[in-house]
């Protein structure tokens, strides 16, 4: 099709939370081609092979385009309103019988920013119930928590173009050549460019690992240790910034003993105390390069390097992190550490000074965080908070006590709820959790039981809408119109671009159908036509203020996104920054104004061991991820010829002298079992990873290999976020 002949709209990427801008080519009213925008500073028109080839899901054969209704074990193609009154009827009838706390809803960071406003104000809001959380939990809540207790604030404090200041970038557990691919390509450009230099830190050799510039390996869970080293080192050789510490930034310790989270009904909560920079230099003692090197198989030397390079006050530095870090039974500490970093040597906040948490899906800032669509939160706000509480109920026009002030299920927790019958009707809407959910076996017979209702809605049919009772046709990201938020605090708007199949219908106005069937509709006063817009002018009054002003829609519709606080008509790039951030305002160079007295807090965290470690019965490490051809759990690039083809199926990856001494070659098949279930996969040496000697990687995008069977519902106790990259594991051939 010649370029010229197409009518090219904008839109942001459907997949990861790099947020590249997208131009689709439209003819005749079909989607028929894709190319990177230009105009978009994210990605200046460059995509990577997930986002080239997006729009071909759109045409797969079993796409979901009408209602189907389980009866008598059969699904029955059915008109979409006489769905949604089923899902209607079941909700109230449930919320009659059992009460309020027996119906949940679990969403996605793919949801659009007003899908995940309307799902909070229709379950907090309307229902009154905060059984609300969403699958970001499994990625960024460790981010979120650790933004939460070092800042007080969520949400990153620089943007993308730090990439063109740094001189290093550290990665942390952080394979960007294959889960963050356009950023990757910025900082190879900066490397050929003006020399800047890719440390990849990992427990796995990676593609990240092999372009970059020196590749250090640690063990499993001691990344905690090798960060507390990094801050000895700082300190023990004079690289602290004096200043800065002194002026901006406290000292805590909390609880040590927080356990995992392995039992149901778990609870936790930390005591922070106040600490002073001498019992934090004390703490560390434990710490020294030759103490730690021993534990985390890294070298003295290796340290002691990453640590100059943080030390050096003439380099500017990058640290990266996504689900290495998260994914962590200690990952809110792991956060805090890598902060502890920055903030010792005052390396933050400034064009090039960053830690920067990436995000893996393409809303879970501007969705999941911001607008708020976990357990605990409220737009800009926590349920916690009797002023936020207020704010919402005043924006939402409903009664103050309509909203409950406590958090309720967390993911795990809310199909745990759901195994044991304490939640009888469940809505997921784009989530996979009987594919994403750590020890997937655990929750599988909970959703399959009579006595819970689920209802799925989603574009494709997958192994979760396989046990629904309803199943919802979902419209795909440019047959709707909507807005994401990227990692870098930029929310983008796109406008619907072509019609959807069938009776295939967005996911805020399912909700909203549902909603008014249910009797909620004065909360819900939209129009179909209008209704993007109209909740998302509804959702900024939330962020009224020079700390978190998000832009016009106006605005949000001409240019390739904005970074929030949007203020007099401008992006605030660097936040807690005066010299960019107008929302300093204690006259200060730097204010921490998340925190009431302005201070970041630099956190005393241990090392802790996994809570499941290699032993005699079961002696590998299992980390699972993902392959840069597939998204999360397959259910759209596994339906994109070209994707499914490259990587057709998941593999387990061996280190060449493991897959020797058990005697497997290349392919052949393995039985990969914890204590918890088993995996049949192909093995996979020399080619596109390389794990550590006693180590294998699987990948968790294949619903045919259930890695996710195999793996523990451990999580971090403070951010509730599982640990998806250690369990131990036995491998036996097949
Ligand atoms: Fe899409 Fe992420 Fe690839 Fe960019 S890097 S094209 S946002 S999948």
């Amino acid at each position: 099709v010649p370029e010229g002949s197409l009518d090219w709209k904008k839109g942001p990427c459907r997949f990861c939370g790099v947020g590249c801008g997208i131009l689709v080519g439209v003819e005749n009213g079909k989607a028929v081609a894709v190319k990177g925008d230009p105009n978009s500073s994210v990605n200046k028109g460059l995509l990577c092979v997930k986002g080239y080839h997006q729009i071909m899901c759109i045409q797969a054969k079993d796409r979901l385009e009408h209602a189907l209704v389980k009866k008598n074990g059969t699904y029955v193609k059915t008109p979409i309103n006489e769905a949604l009154d089923i899902v209607a009827n079941k909700m109230k009838e449930t919320i009659e019988k059992h009460g309020k706390d027996s119906v949940a809803m679990y969403t996605s960071g793919q949801s659009t920013i007003p899908e995940g406003y309307v799902a909070s104000k229709f379950m907090k809001g309307a229902i009154g119930t905060n059984n609300l959380d969403c699958n970001a939990r499994l990625c960024m809540a460790s981010a979120v928590a650790g933004f939460l207790t070092t800042f007080g604030a969520d949400e990153p404090m620089g943007c993308y173009e730090d990439f063109d200041y740094a001189d290093y970038y550290i990665t942390w557990g952080n394979n960007m050549a294959e889960m963050h691919p356009v950023l990757f390509s910025r900082m190879l450009e900066e490397k050929n460019r003006r020399g800047a230099k890719i440390i990849d830190f990992a427990t796995r050799t990676t593609r990240s690992s092999m372009a970059a510039d020196r590749s250090i390996l640690f063990e499993p869970q001691t990344d905690l240790a090798v960060g507390n080293a990094i801050c000895y080192e700082i300190i023990n050789n004079g690289w602290v910034n004096k200043s800065f510490v002194e002026k901006y930034c406290n000292f805590s310790k909390g609880l040590t003993k927080m356990g995992y989270g392995l039992e149901d009904k778990y609870k936790f909560k930390d005591k922070p105390t106040k600490i002073n920079f001498e019992d934090y230099k004390a703490f560390l003692e434990d710490y020294s390069p030759e103490k730690v090197s021993k534990l985390t198989k890294v070298s003295v030397k290796d340290i002691k390097y990453l640590a100059a390079i943080y030390g050096d006050p003439n380099k500017k530095v990058m640290s990266l992190w996504c689900m290495g870090v998260n994914q962590h039974t200690r990952g809110t500490w792991m956060n805090n550490i890598i902060y502890n970093i920055h903030l010792l040597t005052g390396k933050i906040s400034e064009p090039g000074n960053s830690p920067f948490s990436l995000t893996g899906q393409p809303s879970a800032c501007g969705t999941a965080r911001e607008v708020g669509t976990f357990t605990h939160k409220l737009p800009k706000g926590v349920v916690m908070n009797p002023k936020h509480r207020a704010k919402a109920a005043k924006i939402w026009k409903v009664p103050v006590e309509k909203i409950p002030s406590k958090p309720t299920y967390h993911a795990t927790e809310m199909f745990r709820a759901v195994d044991r019958g304490d939640i009888k009707f469940i809505w997921t809407q784009a989530v996979n959790p009987l594919v994403s959910l750590p020890r997937t076996s655990r929750f599988r017979p909970g959703m399959e039981k009579e006595s819970c209702f689920v209802v799925v809605s989603d574009v494709f049919p997958t192994p979760t809408s396989d046990v629904a009772d309803v199943i919802l046709p979902a419209s795909w990201h440019i047959e709707k119109s909507g807005l994401y938020g990227n990692s870098e605090r930029r929310t983008q708007h796109w406008d619907q671009m072509v019609e959807g199949p069938g009776e295939t219908t967005p996911d805020a106005w399912m909700f909203i159908e549902v909603a008014k069937r249910m009797g909620y509709g004065d909360l819900f006063p939209y129009s179909k036509e209008n209704h993007v817009e109209e909740i998302y002018n509804e959702y900024r009054q939330f962020h009224a203020g020079k700390k978190h002003e998000m832009a016009p829609l106006e605005v949000l519709k001409k240019e390739s996104g904005a970074i929030w606080p949007y203020v007099d008509g401008k992006s605030t790039q660097w936040r807690f920054n005066a010299k960019y951030d107008p929302a300093c305002s204690n006259g200060e160079e730097f204010h921490f104004y998340g925190k009431p007295d302005g201070k970041a807090v630099i956190w005393q965290r241990p090392y802790e061991p996994a809570p499941e470690m290699p032993d005699n019965e079961y002696p590998f490490w299992l980390n699972t991820g993902r392959v840069i051809e597939h998204w999360h759990t397959g259910s759209m690039t596994r339906r994109i010829p070209v994707l499914h083809k490259a990587m057709p199926h998941a593999y387990v990856e061996f280190h060449p002298d493991d897959a020797a001494a058990l005697g497997i070659r290349n392919g052949a098949k393995v039985k990969v079992s914890s204590r918890r279930g088993s995996c049949i996969l192909p093995a996979s040496i020399n080619e596109r990873g390389l794990p550590t000697k006693g180590q294998i990687f699987v990948p968790f995008f294949d619903e045919n290999m259930l890695i996710n069977d195999v793996t523990l519902d451990a999580f971090c106790p403070i951010s509730k976020e599982p640990d998806y990259k250690k369990c131990a594991v036995k491998v036996e051939k097949v």
